[in-house]
């Protein structure tokens, strides 16, 4: 770091998965040979916002105090984007990991946005509906001059959904006094969601699939899979490998892991969460835990839950030939040179997963426009958006002979680079 006051804005941050990104970004950075000055800044995010807010639960026993964060990782490239998310560890270092992977993701994609962030702590699975819509609604409150159609448009992310989406913008448009669906994506469609919105990041993260197989000669017919996470990501993933041909054999979720050799039932799986929530007890397959699924011998694996779950020690171990990160931040730095030694081909979450924020980004020009696309328009787009952008960090990897997380670093950093650049410093 190049001042202490800096140095001493990041302790603030201190996170392991802050510290993972920023020494990623050192790293890419330093040999990108990125001016000084714009690296600094790009380190830490330009603001975050802390709150704290009361909620009662459904029997008045108690008032809960609850920590809320939105943070923004850089204004430059027009409002921001990203998720919310409800967990029992949030905490204001991991959110602005988060918000600094959004920037790479956009950019990557070439959305005009920088990344956003959000989160509450607390156990969502704990909560009953309308205690986490009290949550959700107090909290946007807390929050609510921070965010905006043209500022910062939060969507969903782990224990969030198209519901509390929902609130969130009801919750703004009462503020503002007339409906504002633009504030946030990822809505039910009859609040102005888009089509396709909601199996967005696990369609196009299955989209890859191909692409990435190429470079490694798996053929996708028949293709074993492995997912954890049976959430929003992971079982639409599942889903969609399932309709491509591969054979998904092992499935999780907090509750534990299914395997199932010749191919798990998706839709069962599915109308079975729907139904209780989790994934325990359902009979498709062998019950495992979650560490022994990423030792499954399979083609694909795919990590859609939470983040830092490929250790050094898991990477050793994997035996799939192509990891596809659903997840954000889902493999620790260290363990990223021990897959790469070992021939695995990695699409990174920043490049994987943008299916989600490039979907959100139709919903809002859909929003701004009050004019609906169908659902091949989408589909078509967002097809169109991806594939682009696997080839165009593709051919970076291969001029610069380095592997595809840094090669999408790359790219990411030179376009937010070149725009700071431009714009210059206010005053
Ligand atoms: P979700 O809340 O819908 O689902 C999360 C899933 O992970 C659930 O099945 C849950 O049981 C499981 N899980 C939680 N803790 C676990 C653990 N310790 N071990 C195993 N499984 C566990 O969340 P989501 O929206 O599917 O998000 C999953 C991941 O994908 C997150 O890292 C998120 O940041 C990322 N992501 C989501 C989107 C999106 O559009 N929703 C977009 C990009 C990235």
């Amino acid at each position: 770091m190049k001042n202490e006051i800096l140095s001493g804005v990041a302790r603030e941050l201190e996170s392991p998965l802050y510290a993972e990104e920023v020494s990623r970004f050192n790293r890419v950075a330093e040999r990108m040979g990125l001016d000084e000055n714009v690296a600094e800044r790009l380190r830490v995010p330009q603001r975050a916002m802390v709150v704290t807010f009361p909620y009662r639960h459904d029997d008045y026993s108690e008032v809960d105090s609850l920590f809320g964060y939105r943070v923004q990782h850089v204004l430059t490239m027009g409002p921001t984007k990203g998720g919310i998310r409800f967990a029992p560890d949030v905490n204001l270092g991991e959110i602005a990991a988060l918000a600094m992977l959004m920037t790479w993701k956009c950019a990557i994609v070439g959305l005009p946005f920088g990344g956003a962030k959000g989160g509450v702590r607390v156990d969502p699975l704990k909560l009953s509906r309308a205690e986490k819509q009290r949550v959700t609604r107090r909290y946007t409150t807390e929050i609510i001059n921070f965010i905006g159609p043209n500022k910062d448009i939060p969507a969903p992310d782990m224990g969030t959904d198209e519901q509390v989406m929902a609130w969130i913008m009801d919750t703004y448009s009462q503020h503002v006094g007339h409906t504002e669906p633009a504030v946030v994506t990822g809505k039910p469609p009859a609040l102005g969601g888009s089509v396709a919105r909601r199996e967005a990041t696990g369609r196009g993260l299955v989209s890859l699939l191909p692409l990435a197989a190429d470079q490694r000669g798996v053929k996708v017919d028949g293709a074993r899979v492995v997912i954890q996470g049976f959430g929003n990501v992971g079982k639409y993933a599942a889903l969609a490998a399932s309709e491509s041909g591969c054979k998904v054999i092992g499935i999780s979720d907090h509750t534990g892991g299914i395997n199932n050799g010749v191919g798990i039932d998706i839709v069962e799986a599915i109308e079975y969460v729907e139904k209780n929530g989790v994934l325990e007890g359902f009979g498709g397959g062998d019950v495992i835990t979650n560490e022994e699924l990423f030792r499954l011998d399979c083609d694909v694996l795919i990590p859609a839950a939470i983040g830092g779950v490929i250790t050094p020690e898991v990477a050793e171990e994997v035996t799939a030939k192509i990891l596809l990160e659903g997840a954000n931040g889902p493999t620790t730095s260290d363990a990223d040179p021990i897959l790469n030694d070992r021939g695995v081909f990695v699409v990174p979450d920043i490049l994987a997963n943008a299916g989600g924020v490039t979907v959100s980004y139709f919903e809002w020009v859909q929003d701004l426009q009050n004019y609906f696309w169908t659902e091949t328009e989408v589909v078509g787009r967002l097809r169109e958006i991806l594939n682009r952008s696997f080839s165009e960090v593709l051919s970076v990897s291969i001029r610069e002979k380095t592997d595809m997380r840094t090669a999408a670093l790359m790219k990411g950093i030179k376009r937010v680079a070149e725009a700071k650049l431009a714009r210059g410093v206010f005053p």
